[in-house]
């Protein structure tokens, strides 16, 4: 058996290791690039939204490489993406693979689904050495979304713009060859140490502009053109809630505990809108009431046909919380120079409210 799975940001270095410590055949496709992104459009129903797309791509370029079982986020939520596996390997099969895909609950079982999957795959591997395989993929995850934070805030102050980004890359890589937790936690240490050395513009007080909208986009550079980083090359500081690591600590060990992270973000929500809509659409709307004092600003990024996401862009406009969002679409027809010169102006028209309101950070 030889595994595969889509890409979404680093997250193929945390199960890379997980399988690796369970010797089992793991394959990963090449990073999402413009072919990935060709074979997805080319073989998707046209009116789906970019993550089907660009994983389907992804799963393609994975069968290339001889996967013969791939592993596919699945829900059971409101959105079309419980579907999107089944779909995905009809195509695959269409198209001459015969690989199958497995689909990973990330809405039911969580912890103990994922669990019994690795179980199931790994032909039986004792307990024991998966829950330490699960463990030490945790830790790589954890130490990957550590360094991302402190790079939002340093990209936005850095003298020299991409000093961040280098780092950022060489500690990607570090991160994924480490193979124990000594030289994992160093680092870690290491790369957070040499960001926070970076020379910075002592005398800047950058915006800050929240990140929010769908899971997929906002975890997978690729498909919003890389607009973190645009940003940071703009002087701004990203903050961004939803990371994988978080994601994982309250789906996997702290939902099934009866806490609820999302609980505080969906009563902000509340008085726009009552119920969950599907995808992140609650949770877009509850970000930007609950951090309008927050922040100077707020990218949102919504794939293109996504319909919770499509919901929240018109809610938000009515909210009484005032503050600029910046709707990004995204799919295949989102270019760089149109994203760079809204950026531009958005981070304008920050620049000169900050100036009249004189909001201080
Ligand atoms: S939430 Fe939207 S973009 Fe994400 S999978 Fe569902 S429909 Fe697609």
């Amino acid at each position: 058996m030889r595994i595969g799975m889509p890409h979404m940001g680093n997250l193929y270095i945390p199960f890379k290791a997980l399988f690796q410590r369970l010797n089992m055949d793991f394959v990963m496709p090449p990073v999402s690039n413009r072919r990935t992104l060709s074979l997805g459009v080319k073989h998707s129903p046209e009116g789906l939204c970019i993550p089907f797309k660009l994983t389907l791509g992804n799963l393609i370029e994975a069968a290339e490489l001889g996967a013969d079982t791939l592993l596919m986020p699945a829900g059971d939520g409101i959105c079309r993406l419980g579907y999107y596996a089944k779909i995905q390997e009809r195509i695959l099969h269409d198209l001459g693979y015969n690989s199958k895909i497995v689909q990973v609950g990330v809405s039911e079982r969580k912890l103990f689904g994922i669990l019994e999957m690795i179980k199931r795959l790994s032909n039986n591997a004792p307990w024991i050495k998966i829950i330490s395989a699960f463990r030490f993929g945790i830790a790589k995850l954890n130490a990957l979304d550590k360094i991302e934070r402190v790079v939002h805030q340093i990209r936005a102050v850095e003298r020299i713009k991409g000093t961040a980004n280098k780092l950022y890359s060489k500690a990607i890589k570090a991160i994924d060859q480490a193979d124990d937790y000594d030289t994992l936690k160093r680092v870690e240490t290491d790369y957070v140490g040499q960001l926070k050395q970076v020379a910075k513009d002592d005398h800047a007080r950058p915006l800050v502009v929240g990140i929010t909208g769908e899971f997929y986009v906002l975890l997978e550079p690729f498909s919003s053109l890389d607009v973190e980083s645009e940003l940071g090359k703009l002087g701004v500081e990203v903050r961004r809630t939803t990371f994988v690591s978080e994601w994982t600590k309250f789906s996997l060990f702290l939902n099934p505990l009866g806490m609820n992270e999302k609980a505080r973000i969906h009563r902000a929500a509340l008085p726009y809108l009552k119920r969950d809509i599907g995808g992140d659409g609650w949770e877009t709307v509850g970000e930007k009431v609950l951090h309008a004092k927050e922040y100077d600003g707020i990218v949102h990024l919504a794939p293109f046909t996504c319909m919770p996401e499509i919901v929240a862009q018109n809610i938000m406009p009515s909210t009484k919380e005032n503050i600029p969002v910046l709707t990004i679409l995204c799919d295949e027809q989102l270019g760089k120079s149109g994203l760079l010169t809204r950026l531009e102006a958005f981070v304008d028209l920050l620049a000169r409210k900050r100036k009249t309101t004189s909001k201080s950070h």
